[in-house]
């Protein structure tokens, strides 16, 4: 190796599920909403001075703030937005996690926390699921952590942990910040912010990459006490006082601007993931009761990866991890009714041959 590379920090980055060149997939991997955003998006990309690019975007994104704020009705001095929710947790762990000592998360859990640990070399243990799949929470909850994040829904599971286990966690903690990641919580489970009114060390994020099907423009967003988002903004002035384009914030404002429209596709999802459920079962599959956009499915007579291998040669795509605990399940994003069709006319077939 040569004497500069060394010096490099080197790094193993996060992979995002696959992005297949053809059109002609169901794809089910990446947890994106398979309805389009709602129509006021497009006006407002339609109606975009393009003149205005020669300018910088306002760097406070003070439009999208305010529509959070009504939105959400929380003070605009405490929400931070950033480039999806990626980089609004990349921020945090910048910003609150760098003492030193070590922070915790699940060991199943969101595949970019140890990449973020790594990269801004922050020592991190995991705390072990339940054989269920469900947090530990007293493994949360012994006060000695320099930071805790933790989705709820958590991801790849999507169970949802509930509010008061969430606040026991959050009130065992006052030494450090906790992140509770939300960014599958307008799929049926209760969102904590509410209490950032108690805990000046809660920040909760979110994003509207999946219920806003918004994944293309990248927005996220997150909620905490003035303190929080101050020093969350102080990082962020400076490392990239820009960091999100012009185009984006009108779009994230327009996105906010039909609620209706909202809720009707979040619905049609929950809808269609009960149903999944049903059907899964019918299979032979057995899953964690999901919240969120996605089944986190097993099957105790065919291995996940065949099954895996068989969905992809027939342009349909899930998700597969590897790991001890998780090698053996397949993550499946809810799609439209069509495609869920698709998706388990296939698997009747493939497994009645199979089993
Ligand atoms: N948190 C969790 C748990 C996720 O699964 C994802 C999606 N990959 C994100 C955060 C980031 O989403 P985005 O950057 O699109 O907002």
């Amino acid at each position: 190796m040569s004497s500069w590379e060394e010096k490099v920090h080197k790094v193993t980055p996060y992979t995002p599920g696959e992005q297949p060149k053809s059109t002609n997939v169901i794809k089910l991997n990446t947890n994106e909403n398979p309805y389009p955003p709602a129509g006021a998006v497009q006006k407002a990309i339609a109606d975009f001075d393009y003149e205005s690019l020669r300018k910088y975007p306002d760097p406070t994104a003070a439009g999208l703030i305010g529509a959070l704020s009504d939105t959400y009705g929380v003070p605009a001095d405490q929400i931070f937005v950033g480039v999806g929710s990626d980089d609004v947790l990349a921020m945090s762990f910048l910003s609150f996690f760098t003492s030193g000592e070590k922070i915790l998360f699940p060991d199943v859990t969101y595949s970019f926390y140890d990449v973020w640990a790594d990269e801004f070399r922050i020592p991190f243990e995991t705390v072990p699921l339940l054989p269920d799949f469900s947090i530990d929470i007293d493994g949360f909850c012994k006060g000695d952590a320099a930071g805790i994040v933790i989705p709820n829904p958590n991801a790849p599971t999507g169970l949802d942990a509930g509010t008061a286990a969430l606040e026991k966690i959050i009130r065992s903690n006052p030494q450090c910040v906790v992140i509770i990641d939300e960014a599958y919580v307008d799929f049926g489970a209760e969102s904590v912010l509410p209490l950032i009114e108690k805990y000046d060390n809660l920040l909760v994020t979110q994003t509207f990459s999946k219920s806003r099907a918004l994944a293309g423009s990248r927005i996220g967003f997150a909620f905490g006490s003035k303190k929080l988002i101050k020093y969350l903004n102080d990082v962020k002035y400076s490392f990239n006082s820009y960091t999100m384009d012009a185009i984006t914030q009108k779009v994230g404002v327009a996105a906010l601007s039909d609620p209706e429209y909202f809720k009707m596709r979040c619905l049609a999802i929950i809808n269609e993931r009960e149903r999944a459920k049903k059907r899964f079962t019918e299979l032979g599959f057995d899953f964690p009761d999901s919240k969120s956009n996605f089944i986190f499915v097993h099957h105790p007579k065919v291995a996940a990866e065949d099954i895996f291998a068989a969905l992809r040669e027939n342009n349909i795509f899930v998700r597969h991890f590897d790991g001890e605990r998780v090698h053996d399940h397949l993550r499946v994003t809810i799609g439209t009714e069509e495609q869920m069709d698709a998706l388990f006319e296939f698997l009747g077939k493939y497994l009645e041959e199979k089993a």
